[in-house]
């Protein structure tokens, strides 16, 4: 006779508690993620004939179907195959990461650099790599949930600051033992709000408090600065911050990430790095098209003017809507509706209109910030931002 009960035909908790779960049933209902479009060419976007235009996306420079970073994509395939089908450790880098690390970290402006299949993984890593238990990560609360990976992978302290505030952040370490190993954490271009990071008096507050600093800047690289070089390069703190993390699947239209230091700290997140011992490298094509992009950056000028042009167009468009972009001051602009309900009909309007956004609502925002995120890229034309802004002016009227 069995001791316990048999299980045959039944549903584990675990099984039931998914099932169950009102989030995903409400998701399903409203079905408003996970859209197929079975079409792409360049801002628009198909869906059962029907053209959208891209208004969500992070391709900032609009550089994914550039004649130059296709083709890069297509020779890697050609001679390397797929993949490495393993971690850099065990199967050995190859010439595509080296060179694509070299040039990127003297883009950004520091000795080294190291780049993942992900920029999860690289901001993970850019976390969990350098703080460990009994440290103090002092971080701005609003960061992207790849850096709270990190800080719960890392086990140490986290404590947060007021999103964008030094002054709290100074409160916060008042409080601190001054022994203590500690790391400072943000964000050089927040991802919802468009809010560039008050790096300088940020960067003053850590120099005070003997603390390590770590920025992502996946929203800042290719956006802000001189050339696109990122927030530390606006600011021309390249060599104040001890580390900035990033990712490729923004400006460089491309999927990956990096991470980027001194010699010294590179070689230790190599030896250390979980994200990068126990994980397979970057593919060919994937590491090729963000050599080629960040290439065409460099060469073509125009993407990034055209991107700020096409930004200031459309902010003064917001504005003068009366929306509220949340104080965005980069291509990242929210518009903020406060209500989850106000959210889902904003955003059904637009999509009418044929333009794509999409709906951020909390916990992923904080309460009475629910919004639509949109995002410009260079290669939105003037005709595809009237058309925005007919759509716009739909919504926000019947709002
Ligand atoms: N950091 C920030 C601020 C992000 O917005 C994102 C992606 N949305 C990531 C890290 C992760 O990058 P990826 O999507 O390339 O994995």
């Amino acid at each position: 006779m069995a001791i316990f009960p048999s299980r045959k035909n039944q549903k584990s908790r675990i099984a039931r508690r998914c099932e169950d779960d009102s989030v995903t049933k409400l998701r399903l209902k409203y079905a408003p993620y996970y859209y197929t479009f079975d079409r792409q060419e360049g801002t628009r976007v198909w869906r059962e004939g029907k053209p959208y235009i891209m208004l969500s996306s992070n391709d900032y420079l609009g550089l994914g179907n550039h004649p130059k970073v296709v083709e890069a994509g297509r020779e890697a395939l050609k001679k390397w195959g797929s993949s490495t089908t393993g971690a850099r450790l065990a199967n050995g880098s190859r010439t595509y990461h080296t060179e694509l690390e070299e040039e990127l970290a003297d883009f950004i402006g520091k000795e080294a650099c190291h780049v993942h299949a992900a920029g999860y993984l690289s901001c993970m890593s850019a976390v969990a790599t350098f703080a460990e238990r009994g440290d103090l990560i002092v971080v701005d609360k609003n960061v992207h949930s790849s850096l709270w990976s990190g800080i719960h992978l890392s086990g140490a302290t986290a404590e947060r600051f007021i999103h964008n505030n030094p002054d709290d952040l100074r409160d916060v370490l008042i409080h601190e033992d001054p022994d203590r190993a500690k790391l400072l954490l943000f964000e050089g271009v927040y991802s919802m709000e468009g809010h560039v990071a008050k790096m300088p008096e940020l960067m003053e507050v850590a120099r005070e408090n003997d603390m390590f600093s770590v920025m992502d800047d996946a929203h800042g690289f290719g956006v802000m600065g001189p050339g696109g070089r990122g927030t530390a390069a606006h600011f021309g703190l390249e060599s104040e911050i001890d580390v900035i993390s990033g990712s490729f699947s923004k400006a460089l239209s491309s999927t990956g990430g990096y991470v980027a230091g001194s010699r010294a700290m590179i070689d230790y997140l190599r030896t250390h790095s979980k994200q990068t011992i126990f994980s397979a490298a970057i593919s060919p094509s994937q590491a090729a098209c963000a050599l080629a992009s960040l290439r065409v950056l460099k060469e073509e000028p125009e993407h990034l003017e055209r991107l700020w042009k096409n930004t200031r167009r459309y902010k003064e468009m917001l504005e003068n809507m009366g929306l509220d972009t949340w104080g965005s001051e980069t291509p990242a602009m929210p518009i903020v509706l406060g209500t989850k309900e106000k959210v889902y009909s904003f955003w059904k309007d637009l999509l009418s209109k044929g333009v794509f956004t999409v709906m951020s609502v909390a916990p992923g925002v904080p309460p009475g910030k629910d919004l639509v995120r949109t995002a410009i890229s260079a290669r939105h034309t003037d005709e595809d931002l009237d058309k925005v802004g007919d759509a716009l002016a739909y919504a926000a009227r019947s709002l």
